[in-house]
């Protein structure tokens, strides 16, 4: 079918919640995508990093395939094989002790926030109903009514109210505003180690251990969002790695769990914090299915097994290094880390959405985030020569005078 009337029957028949850029995708292979007339692109967006292991990866076929002729779904009122095994393994890489298995990311978050609040009536003694939560501005977590209530984002939570009551808004990379904001019904510190949808914003080194040690002086849990900045998109395999000594109490974990072909969520805790959930407390009708469960085994090898988070961390760098050599009056900043990368453009530049068009019709597919920033983030499987032929036509459109 014409891209045309492709793009006409989204717009007619489905609801205009995004802004897609104006290309129809129809396959995709590694980095790369092509369109209804075939012509190629590199996917420099990994929708939002859950595409770590690049699109339509030969291992995690075979295993979903596999999986796929045996059994797919059997709801959590059975045990099936693959549930086990995938927290196992999941639990093994990670130096966790327990996880609870969710689907999409905004589920697992909501998870995370249910298991603080429970730990802290049954575990902390806040009084029932009194539980708080401290956030931080420009803060992304997902999309349900509770997650947008304590957003900083003026469209994610117009026009939804009510809101979600228990959580305080605080100043990110700021370890006073956390003291100050703990009290004695603080259940949880929420947040991202790198603020990705919020522009790539890194905090300075120091601050998320100073969490973590804050939070363990006041009995308060550390609960890290890296559903976008783990598995190895910032060149460790969860970001929190780059600070001192930062591990979470809780860790969510989402996007690349999937390998880009199935919507695999979790939370992960010691055994200590998962003590208050019990049976019929929270749950999912397709949470820990075993198709997922398949998918996000294979999923997690291939970044162990093709050594994707060292290839992250390398390829960053290079990718960083030469990025910074561009001459061009719109570029204001330019941050990342691993293969995770912004560049912030000024105010003058009237926004990054042009860029991102330019950059298409160069064939290279990126997006903008927070309206000045654009966001780097291919497969993590890219290699070197790819990295270069990327960089010649970002070069070529971000130096481009009459742009
Ligand atoms: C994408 C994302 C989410 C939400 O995940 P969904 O699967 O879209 O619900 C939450 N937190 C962060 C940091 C994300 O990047």
């Amino acid at each position: 079918m014409n891209k045309n009337i492709l793009i006409q029957t989204v717009n007619k028949y489905c609801a205009h919640n995004y802004h897609p850029l104006d290309v129809v995708l129809s396959r995709g292979h590694g980095i790369w995508v092509y369109d209804t007339s075939g012509k190629k692109y590199m996917d420099f967006l990994s929708a939002y990093s859950a595409l770590n292991q690049g699109h339509t990866h030969e291992k995690i076929i075979r295993a979903i395939k596999k999986q796929l002729n045996k059994i797919t779904l059997t709801s959590r009122a059975f045990y099936n094989n693959q549930l086990g095994l995938f927290a196992k393994d999941l639990c093994k890489l990670t130096s966790f002790e327990m996880a609870l298995p969710m689907n999409t990311g905004a589920e697992a978050v909501e998870t995370a926030i249910k298991v603080a609040r429970k730990w802290g009536y049954y575990k902390k003694g806040v009084k029932g109903g009194k539980a708080e939560i401290i956030v931080c501005q420009n803060n992304f977590h997902g999309r349900t009514i509770s997650i947008i209530s304590f957003s900083t984002e003026k469209q994610y939570r117009d026009g939804f109210g009510p809101y979600t009551k228990g959580f305080r808004i605080i100043k990110f990379n700021n370890l006073k505003a956390i003291k100050e904001a703990i009290g004695p019904n603080t259940v949880a510190v929420l947040l991202e180690p790198i603020q990705a949808e919020g522009g790539i914003i890194i905090p300075d080194k120091g601050y998320l251990t100073g969490v973590a040690n804050i939070c363990r002086k006041n009995n308060v849990l550390f609960m890290l969002d890296e559903i976008q900045t783990g598995l190895g998109r910032t060149g460790k395999l969860f970001a929190y790695e780059h600070d001192y000594n930062a591990k979470p109490d809780l860790l969510v974990v989402g996007k690349a769990l999937g390998g880009g072909f199935y919507p695999v969520s979790a939370v992960l805790a010691s055994r200590s914090i998962f003590e208050v959930i019990t049976p019929g407390d929270h749950g999912s009708t397709f949470g820990g299915n075993p198709l997922g469960s398949a998918i996000a085994r294979a999923s997690l090898r291939v970044i162990v097994k093709e050594n994707l988070v060292e290839r992250s961390a390398e390829l960053g760098r290079y990718f960083l290094s030469k990025l910074k050599t561009l001459q061009s009056k719109w570029i204001k900043e330019i941050r990342g880390k691993g293969l995770l990368i912004g560049i912030e453009l000024h105010k003058e530049a009237g926004g990054a959405r042009r860029f991102c068009e330019a950059l298409m019709t160069e064939f290279l597919l990126c997006k903008e985030t927070h309206e000045d920033v654009i966001r780097f983030a291919p497969p993590l499987i890219i290699k070197k020569g790819e990295i270069d032929s990327a960089f010649k036509i970002i070069k070529k459109v971000l130096e481009n005078p009459n742009l």
